[in-house]
């Protein structure tokens, strides 16, 4: 069965390039009843960050990803760090060390950087002059036993040309051996493994079948090729994930804080609307049967808001579907998403409770001293405000007049006051007052629209006034859920109250 990994960095949050890497590999591993393990590349110290793996555990948490082995979870090719990882990283240096495929330099960084301009100077392209690889064994043996600092390069002269490779996103590569480094650093004068000879290592020891990655990591292949080839193993198989980008064009990674995945969070988008949003961005294949038109332009667009349940989206993932064109995360997109999440949601058995359980820390944090934060009160506003609620930490803006008074005074609803005459303004209250005593032991929005049909054809007044003066009166807002909802809402002693209070 397939075996994949993703293998974050701790530099950092989890942005939403890296979540959608793990949505990929956590698809085709459920797809294939395979499994997938989180490892933490934690190679480069000077970059590494503290808390960094808790926060990105907690994004995978909270996105729902789990993954089979890993930190806290342990597995069959534990450790999950690559720092704890050393001796096997050096017992692979020192097989490419003793095979001739890798060498020791012993060349000083400002040396190395000094070397480096200069070959730059005079138009090469190679970034190191090799003087190290020319050192014999004994020589080589003896500096080490002195005590002087090293590093271990690929040899990457002894290495015979071999197919540039393939991809299962990027199809059949062009040779990049040329944009690599000139015998690259495998071990660094620390003692620890660079990114290639770790990664090529754990993938090899942790028997991964399928590499799957962003596409930044494409330039570097033919590198990972190479290692393999030096040391004799079989590769795994390939998917690089095409760049993301920003509505403008620029490339998603740049931007900081409002990609961190555990920002969506905190902002209360659905994390299965999230997941679905990220799916699409990559996803190049049509579901709409209608638009069969293969151009690259039309084929993002009519498809990029399709609404897929995690099931959906594991039953149809397969890499044949990943697109290596750069593909536009459109935040507009994500509100349509989630919207049609959130419906979904609320018709789903429990999910109207859980829904109400998440929006109560909004509710409370925008009311705090409101005494309407209920689950079973939200669970009734959730519901009227379906199809109007674009993420739920929305709730509390979008009616207010669910957890506080009505603000009367407000310049929206001063101009819609006056729009209404007094006199009529007052008839319908008291008539309506009179009736919702009398349907206080039925309140359900049929019996309450019924009532109202009946009360407005009573008034005379046209549908529209009539509902705007009740919509003045129970909101103080020119939009909201039907007046029937609201009533319903609110229940009958705080309408009642409501309605008694403005007269
Ligand atoms: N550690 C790399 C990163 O953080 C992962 C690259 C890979 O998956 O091989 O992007």
């Amino acid at each position: 069965a397939p075996l994949l990994r993703f293998a974050p960095s701790p530099t950092g949050a989890l942005h939403l390039g890296g979540l959608r890497t793990a949505l990929y590999n956590y698809l085709y591993a459920r797809k294939t009843g395979g499994k997938w393990i989180l490892r933490i590349e934690d190679t480069d110290r000077s970059r590494a960050v503290p808390g960094a793996v808790d926060g990105i555990r907690n994004a995978l948490d909270w996105a729902g990803l789990d993954y089979d082995y890993g930190p806290s979870k342990g597995g069959p090719h534990a450790p999950y760090y690559q720092s704890e990882r050393l001796d096997l990283y050096h017992s692979y240096a020192n097989k490419l060390l003793d095979s001739g495929h890798a060498y020791r330099c012993f060349c000083s960084p400002d040396k190395l950087a000094a070397t480096r301009e200069k070959l730059a100077r005079t138009g090469s392209n190679s970034t190191y002059d090799k003087t190290c690889l020319h050192l014999t064994e004994e020589e080589a043996a003896r500096r080490v036993r002195a005590g002087e600092k090293s590093i271990v390069r690929l040899n990457d002269g002894r290495l015979p040309v071999r197919p540039p490779g393939f991809d299962l996103v990027f199809r059949n590569l062009k040779d990049a051996h040329a944009s690599l480094p000139t015998d690259p650093v495998l071990l660094k004068s620390d003692l620890f493994p660079t990114y290639h000879l770790a990664s090529v290592v754990d993938d090899y020891e942790m028997g991964i079948t399928h590499v799957v990655r962003g596409e930044e990591w494409l330039p570097s292949l033919p590198l990972h090729l190479d290692l393999y080839a030096a040391l004799g193993l079989p590769s795994p198989q390939f998917a690089h994930l095409p760049i993301l980008l920003n509505p403008d064009g620029t490339k998603m990674s740049k931007r900081k804080g409002d990609v961190q995945v555990l920002e969506y969070a905190r902002r209360g988008w659905e994390p299965n609307a999230v997941l679905n949003w990220l799916a699409l961005a990559g996803w190049g294949v049509q579901h709409d049967a209608s638009s069969s038109s293969p151009s690259p332009s039309s084929k993002q667009a009519p498809d990029s808001t399709t609404i897929m349940s995690m099931e959906e989206m594991i039953r149809n993932f397969d890499f044949s579907v990943v697109t290596h064109r750069r593909s536009v995360l459109d935040p507009v997109k994500l509100e349509f998403i989630n919207k049609h999440h959130l419906m979904q949601l609320m018709s789903s058995p429990g999910g109207l409770q859980s829904l109400a359980e998440r929006a109560k820390p909004y509710v409370k944090e925008a009311y705090p001293d409101s005494p309407h934060s209920a689950t079973s009160h939200l669970e009734r506003v959730i519901f009227a405000l379906q199809g109007r609620t674009t993420k739920l930490s929305d709730l509390p803006s979008l009616a207010p007049f669910f957890f506080r008074e009505p603000e009367y005074s407000s310049a929206e609803a001063q101009k819609m006051r006056q729009t209404l005459s007094d006199d009529h303004y007052d008839v319908v209250i008291h008539s309506l007052l009179s009736r919702l005593r009398g349907v206080s032991a039925s309140w359900d929005v049929p019996v309450l629209a019924e009532m109202l049909h009946d009360e407005n054809a009573k008034s005379s007044l046209k549908q529209k006034e009539y509902m705007t003066i009740l919509r003045h009166a129970l909101t103080a807002m020119k939009t909201g859920p039907s007046v029937a909802d609201i009533l319903y809402v609110l229940g009958p002693e705080w309408s009642i109250a409501r309605l008694q209070a403005l007269i």
